[in-house]
């Protein structure tokens, strides 16, 4: 039976998944679908168009309105809203301090799952995100849950949105991992949890090539006893 090959990542904020995710997907040649950024993107156009989301109507109207489509030219997100590429917007602080209310919405989360399902549908494929292995592709072949000590998810998300040249303390970050960790687990609709057959890989000590290594050695087994 020739299947496609699913890995999906789940994990907590900023531990390093999309990094893993793109790593994979380049030296496998699948795929790579990063779900939050649909989740951001969604968010985007609820902050930009004032969209109540404790109002189903006017949530269910908005989705409506929402299209979303990824620009695959190389292993980076980049996510169109609307034929928009909205890609950098999504990382700013906006998105991110309420990116969490929105993805606990049941309807916004059926949408998107169903969406996901569709990308990943015969095709080999590294989907990032928390509901993937339990939700979206519950029987997806590598299943990795990822997690690393929060003050270093901190210290390393910081760098990257100074580089990238986001005026943000280290303090403002901490508090949003920290914050859309707990709404993100507690959450009724598909919360962050580990699926019962995912693998725990812990980044806290290790490079990401040696993240990379584990997972492919993972794969391997995996395709060598198929
Ligand atoms: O992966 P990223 O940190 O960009 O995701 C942003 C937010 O989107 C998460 O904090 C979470 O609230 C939501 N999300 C989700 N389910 C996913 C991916 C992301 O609820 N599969």
């Amino acid at each position: 039976m020739n299947t496609n090959f699913v890995i999906a990542i789940d994990g907590y904020s900023s531990c390093g998944k999309s990094t893993l995710a793109k790593a994979l997907a380049k030296q496998l040649n699948f795929i790579y679908v990063d779900s939050g950024s649909m989740y951001r993107a969604v968010t985007l156009y609820f902050l930009r168009n004032n969209i109540d989301v404790g109002n189903p109507e006017q949530v269910y109207e908005a989705l409506k309105n929402i299209h979303l489509n990824f620009n695959s030219r190389d292993y980076e997100t980049h996510i169109m809203l609307n034929g928009e590429e909205v890609s950098a917007e999504i990382r700013q602080m906006p998105v991110s301090k309420n990116v969490s209310a929105v993805s606990a919405i049941k309807k916004v989360r059926h949408e998107m799952v169903k969406q996901q399902q569709r990308m990943g549908k015969s095709k080999n494929i590294v989907m990032d995100g928390r509901d993937i292995g339990t939700a979206v592709f519950k029987n997806a072949q590598l299943k990795l849950f990822m997690t690393a000590d929060p003050k270093i998810r901190a210290e390393r998300r910081y760098k990257e949105l100074i580089e990238k040249g986001q005026e943000i303390t280290l303090h403002e970050i901490f508090e949003n991992i920290a914050d859309r960790d707990f709404q993100d687990t507690t959450r009724i609709e598909s919360p962050l949890v580990r699926a019962d057959d995912a693998v725990i890989l812990d980044n806290t000590n290790i490079s990401p090539q040696q993240q990379l290594d584990f997972a492919l050695e993972k794969v391997n087994a995996l395709r060598n006893s198929a």
